[in-house]
């Protein structure tokens, strides 16, 4: 439930009603709009039986949120979220970058990659050291040895590191190397792992599952913002479909929706949706119009040589008329992305 006070209402009413609230042990959770403030309750509504709170005063209606999820949604929070990571603002104005290759191979490959896409304004550096992948004879990361290099990188550049976990372990071990978690699309809806992430504040990129529906994402959402994480950003990646001409087919309707029905931030994901490096571009660009908030592309230096995804990765050279091309794209839609050739 919302509890919607009145344009004007002040300080002294919205702080009596969330006491009440809080009195009950119910959650509050305060989302100031520019006319309105609207109190989102989290809990058991059946403690609010007898309590006539449409007639405290400053307050207009309330109003139930008929989702299942709550604390993603818009309803509860009619205003965007921007989500902060270490001084980079995710879901404002600033189109977000996060690039770099599929996984860690090595020092000479990681900050070649770092240095290529920090020329090009990117503010992330990606690389897995858990991967997930298909096959367990293929190459599964250089886990902590990853992480260090990751955090070297960081060193060198100034880069933001993020970085996929895969288990609780990998949460601790990958904590103190990373500025943000990924969640990637296999583990959409392992709820234990999920709610594992949510007891972090750290911030989580979510992925897509191949195979779950926009309402689905955002219940798996909800567990990790139920455990008290609300830093999730979440990121469109492909989903499974009849196609084949691609390794999953993007979503792209899926930015518009989200936006309609929940305030977090999305990124799109094109490397992991198509699986070939040539369709990258056009779809970022498709990403931007469409108003994501972000992009995260694969960037190898020699991608033809890499352990895994090769056939996705950019160039630098690549990604560095990609970046060029959204800058443009960018500034039509309104937003801004820096593009600084060097
Ligand atoms: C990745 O980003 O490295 C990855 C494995 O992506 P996804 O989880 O979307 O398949
Ligand atoms: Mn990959």
């Amino acid at each position: 439930m919302v509890i919607v006070m009145k344009p004007g209402s002040d300080k002294s009413q919205i702080e009596e009603v969330s006491k009440v609230l809080e009195s009950l042990g119910l959650g509050v959770h305060i989302s100031k709009g520019t006319e309105r403030t609207i109190i989102g309750v989290i809990g058991d509504k059946r403690v609010l039986s007898n309590v006539p709170l449409e007639l405290m005063p400053g307050v207009e209606k309330l109003v139930p949120i008929v989702e299942s999820y709550k604390l993603a949604s818009r309803t509860f929070k009619p205003e965007s979220s921007i989500v902060e990571v270490n001084g980079v603002k995710i879901g404002g104005k600033q189109i977000v970058m996060m690039a770099g290759p599929c996984a860690v191979e090595s020092r000479e490959q990681i900050i070649e990659a770092a240095k290529a896409v920090k020329k090009c304004g990117a503010q992330f550096l990606r690389g897995g050291a858990f991967k997930p992948r298909t096959s367990p004879y293929a190459f599964q990361g250089m886990e902590e040895e990853g992480l260090k290099l990751l955090k070297e990188a960081k060193e060198e550049t100034g880069l933001l590191i993020i970085s996929e976990v895969t288990s609780e372990k990998a949460i601790e071990i990958a904590d103190r190397y990373v500025d943000m978690f990924q969640i990637g699309a296999r583990n959409a809806q392992n709820f234990h792992l999920l709610r594992e992430i949510g007891r972090s504040r750290k911030p989580v990129l979510f992925k897509r599952g191949p195979s779950i529906t926009i309402e689905e994402w955002l219940n798996a959402a909800e567990y990790i913002m139920s455990e008290g994480n609300y830093n999730v950003v979440l990121c469109e990646r492909g989903i499974r479909t009849f196609e084949t001409a691609t390794r999953n087919t993007l979503d792209i309707s899926a930015v518009p929706v989200v936006k309609s029905m929940s305030h977090l931030p999305i990124i799109v994901d094109p490397s992991h949706a198509v699986g070939k490096y040539q369709y990258v571009l056009p779809l970022s660009k498709a990403a931007i119009a469409a108003g994501a908030d972000g992009l995260i592309i694969e960037v190898h230096p020699n991608p033809r040589c890499a352990l895994s995804d090769a056939a996705q990765q950019l160039t630098p050279e690549d990604f560095r008329s990609l970046c060029r091309d959204i800058s443009k794209i960018a500034e039509i839609v309104g937003r801004e992305y820096e593009y600084c050739e060097q």
